[in-house]
């Protein structure tokens, strides 16, 4: 049977932030609960291997994961298992309801719903994902040293981390599939004139191969000539865009022209009592140590906000 539960904050989505806002939440002894539709984790539980979280010189995704969601769990977070559909507004309670039909009120609600990138839905691509096709350059790039590693997309993320790739790879080729990139001018400029960089104009990617562990080439089409050929590489990265989970709320909140929530300095958005986290906040880089940052204003910024309505209501009360 659908139920109706009380909290004082609830997490949506437990990724590297959601849980650190639990972690602080639960061990602020207020009562914490984070909803996850999958596994905890987020993004990294599909990460082979992290190596650049303070810390922590190797270790996999899955298990930093697991070892963030038994630290926040100890201190009293509740991790649920629930598919959240909408978020709303109702008086002072912030309500989060979901697809089992169970309800949560709380005065306050931290979203850290992330993100996903923009897949290529090519053969090859979910196979070799961790094994060589990767969507983070700062994550993985250091794992393809003196490797060719091609770059798919012509937008600013690809070409800027296009950039960055040739600190590691020993050439960088970025596959576009028109003729005009549509990163900025000013970035197009810089990677005309690095000379690791190759572009490979009017081709799309038609499958990533390998020996079953890892990437070995692609197989590519020019979409005007129709000509295939195969590119040897070590390493694919995909920058075609980046999808934030930024519908879950009934009443709009603000966000950039990438559809990233805006927050204040507080992690708060602009409905009150409703804050964000992680990848689904509108800011300059998308890694774990900045999502755990983020979870950790939010949950303090919530525990302030409650109090305070705590202090109107017993203001209101004398
Ligand atoms: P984007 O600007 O949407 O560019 C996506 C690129 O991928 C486009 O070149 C597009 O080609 C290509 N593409 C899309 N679907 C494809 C497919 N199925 N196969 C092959 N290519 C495909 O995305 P983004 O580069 O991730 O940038 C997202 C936003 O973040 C933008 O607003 C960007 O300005 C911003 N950003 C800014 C910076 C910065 O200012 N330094 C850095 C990174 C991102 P077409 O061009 O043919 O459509």
């Amino acid at each position: 049977m659908a139920e109706d539960k009380r909290y004082d904050i609830i997490i949506v989505g437990a990724g590297p932030g959601g849980l650190t806002a639990g972690l602080y939440g639960a061990r602020a002894n207020l009562k914490t609960v984070c909803l996850e539709k999958y596994l905890p984790g987020g993004q990294i539980a599909n990460t082979e291997e992290v190596e650049d979280y303070p810390g922590f010189e190797h270790i996999s995704g899955s298990e930093l994961a697991m070892k963030m969601a038994d630290h926040a769990k100890k201190f009293g977070l509740q991790i649920e298992m629930e598919e959240v559909e909408e978020v709303y507004v109702d008086g002072d309670d912030r309500v989060a309801r979901c697809a089992s039909g169970n309800i949560y009120r709380a005065p306050t609600v931290i979203l850290s719903t992330g993100g996903s990138p923009i897949f290529l839905n090519v053969p090859g691509e979910k196979e070799y994902t961790g094994k060589g096709v990767s969507y983070c350059a700062i994550c993985d790039g250091a794992f393809f040293r003196d490797q060719v590693i091609a770059v798919v997309g012509g937008g600013d993320a690809a070409v800027e981390e296009g950039m960055f790739l040739t600190k590691f790879g020993s050439k960088v080729y970025i596959i576009h599939r028109r003729d005009k990139l549509r990163a900025q001018k000013i970035i197009q400029q810089r990677a005309f004139a690095n000379e690791k960089i190759e572009f490979i104009w009017d081709t799309v990617v038609e499958s990533i191969n390998g020996d079953g562990n890892k990437v070995s080439s692609l197989s590519l089409k020019n979409v005007k000539t129709g000509e295939k050929s195969t590119l040897d590489i070590g390493a694919v990265f995909v920058f075609i865009g980046f999808r934030p989970n930024s519908n879950i709320t009934r009443e709009a909140l603000r966000k950039d022209q990438g559809g990233y929530i805006l927050t204040d300095e507080k992690m708060e958005t602009s409905i009150k009592g409703i804050f964000a986290c992680g990848d689904v906040r509108s800011q300059l880089v998308r890694q774990i140590t900045n999502a755990v940052g983020d979870g950790t204003t939010a949950a303090v910024a919530a525990e302030k906000y409650i109090e305070a309505l705590h202090d109107k209501d017993i203001a209101n009360v004398k």
